[in-house]
């Protein structure tokens, strides 16, 4: 595994997690807060950046960093999984071709069209410091038939985010170390051969990193057996990016496989919805082995009620780290206040951030991890 990326904003230490900032923000907290929480970069997402506030707002404000006053890594994710999800509702909103998505947000809305080289062209007016090409998400039950489509687009629209991302590059005539980088991302649902396909073909084209999509977890907590696959076949020298993959024995797992890059929803969307993880014994010293390495704790338990402890007595959160109890998190839940979603999340992305420390430690050695 790759030890450390070199972006637009600096060395990021991987492996890593980018939790999702998918309009520009991680709800109730500020940068600072995120920043404080050891977490080096976030995610937006271009399908929702560009319906609301629109590239241009963005572009005017001197791009996303300034915009987020946020100084670390951005990715900006191209938004076709959340294209597949809306047409996936009702093909009546939109539909799919080589050309790339024509889609409605609302039955009675205008059309609007996603290009791979409009994909591209809007995050370069983002300035975001990893551009992911326009892919195309299925689920694992659609048809062999929908898969192979699925790869074919796939492909064909990396080809053109390449190309317009090349041009970009020469028309803004930007330094190579100052450049953002370009990934692909790996479709192909659980079909190997697929996969196989998919991987190879875009490797042919070259780009700075890879991502996997689409539906990686599948039956009873077992990551797809794909995603492993698809690893053994990426270059080694490249940053593997497992998008959507987020619970912490799956990010271990991998990790383990040699992916670097992670982004998921859970931890910030379990804190607003009363779920805490804590560690179960100290990240550093624990093998992190199974899913006994953490334990998660729900705050409208009533055995939180009277309880004086902290959250996690280890945790040098924001939450943990100013004395507030269980008891008063447990208050603050109750009457939905909004410092109970600061406090939680909080501690939320810092359990995230010190289990990729605890990675990091380990990557000299991954054997040890099982
Ligand atoms: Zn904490």
């Amino acid at each position: 595994m790759m030890d450390n990326l070199k972006t637009s904003h600096g060395v990021l230490k991987l492996p890593a997690f980018f939790p999702d900032a998918t309009r520009a923000v991680i709800r109730s907290l500020d940068s600072e807060d995120v920043k404080n929480c050891g977490i080096q970069g976030m995610v937006v997402n271009t399908f929702h950046l560009l319906s609301r506030p629109g590239a241009r707002v963005i572009s005017g404000q001197g791009g996303i960093h300034r915009f987020m006053n946020w100084d670390g890594h951005i990715i900006s994710d191209s938004g076709g999984f959340q294209l597949f999800s809306l047409l996936a509702g009702s093909s009546k909103l939109g539909s799919v071709s080589g050309k790339g998505f024509i889609y409605r947000l609302n039955k009675g809305d205008d059309r609007k069209i996603l290009t791979p080289e409009k994909c591209i062209q809007k995050q370069f007016q983002f300035a975001s410091d990893i551009m992911v090409c326009l892919d195309y998400c299925t689920h694992p039950n659609d048809s062999y038939d929908k898969q192979k489509e699925s790869v074919e687009y796939t492909i064909l629209w990396a080809g053109k985010c390449k190309s317009n991302f090349d041009k970009l590059l020469r028309e803004k005539d930007i330094d190579d170390d100052a450049r953002p980088l370009l990934f692909a991302v790996v479709q192909g649902g659980s079909d190997f051969d697929l996969r196989r396909e998919c991987a190879e073909r875009l490797i042919e084209i070259g780009f700075d990193g890879y991502g996997y999509g689409g539906w990686p977890i599948v039956d009873g907590n077992q990551l797809a057996e794909t995603v492993e696959l698809v690893s053994q076949i990426l270059p080694p020298t490249k940053p593997k990016y497992a998008l959507g993959i987020g619970k912490p024995e799956n990010i271990v797992k991998c990790a383990k496989m040699g992916y670097s890059l992670f982004d998921c929803v859970i931890p910030t969307r379990d804190a607003r919805h009363r779920r805490l993880y804590v560690f179960s014994e100290k990240p550093e010293s624990s093998s992190l082995a199974g899913s006994d390495f953490y334990k998660c704790l729900y705050f409208l338990d009533k055995k939180h009620i009277n309880d004086k402890r902290p959250l996690e007595a280890d945790c040098d959160c924001l939450c943990c780290s100013r004395g507030y109890s269980r008891a008063y998190l447990h208050h603050l839940f109750k009457i939905e206040d909004t410092l109970a979603y600061r406090l939680a999340t909080s501690h939320n992305l810092r359990f995230y951030a010190r289990l990729m420390e605890a990675i990091r430690m380990r990557s000299g050695t991954p054997e040890t991890i099982q």
